[in-house]
């Protein structure tokens, strides 16, 4: 690592928890994907911290409210400390692609703020994604992005056109598993 500073940034649906073409819209829809919590808590007593950054568009649209959304978080926080995992900080996006703000993935406004509140180093910060607007989002500020192949990944793959030096895996485990074995070498 170049900086002291250790982050990982997370996409949320279809990385953390399981997606729905229908959107998440309740605390009941929102449904840990098998290990990712336990993958979280890997990274933290790595002395990483998680930081999520998600469009969360079903407000612009009128889907749900913000109480909802941060029922939906209460239950990731609590999910996440029943397995021993931290999420430092969620960073989301309201709005709708009309709206045309600087923070709906792939613009880079959600990470940017991210940088900004953590310090760190995007050359050595993982972005990790489902989508090819998580990762369009992070290479335009340098991150480091991987693919995983839950919730729209594996369409993502087969679709193509990733950023350059996007490392691929089968979901949140896997890349924990990889990436701490990377920074051990
Ligand atoms: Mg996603
Ligand atoms: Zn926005």
């Amino acid at each position: 690592m170049t900086s002291g500073k250790k982050l990982v940034i997370l996409d949320r649906d279809g990385v953390i928890n399981v997606d729905s073409d229908a959107f998440i819209k309740s605390p009941d829809e929102w449904i840990a994907i098998p290990g990712s919590l336990e993958a979280i808590a890997r990274l933290n007593h790595a002395g990483y911290r998680v930081a999520v950054a998600s469009n969360q568009s079903g407000i612009g649209r009128g889907l749900f409210d913000m109480a909802t959304l941060n029922a939906m978080h209460l239950k990731m926080h609590r999910a996440a400390a029943a397995v021993g995992a931290r999420i430092d900080a969620v960073f989301f996006c309201p709005h709708t692609a009309e709206d045309q703000c600087e923070c709906r993935k792939p613009k880079p406004g959600l990470l940017q703020m991210i940088i900004d509140r953590f310090e760190i180093d995007p050359s050595a910060t993982p972005v990790v994604g489902d989508a090819l607007r998580d990762l369009q989002a992070g290479a335009a500020l340098g991150f480091r992005p991987h693919l995983v192949l839950t919730g729209k990944g594996k369409k993502t793959l087969a679709a193509g056109g990733l950023p350059e030096g996007t490392k691929v895996h089968d979901d949140l485990k896997a890349f924990v598993l990889s990436f701490l074995a990377d920074q051990n070498e």
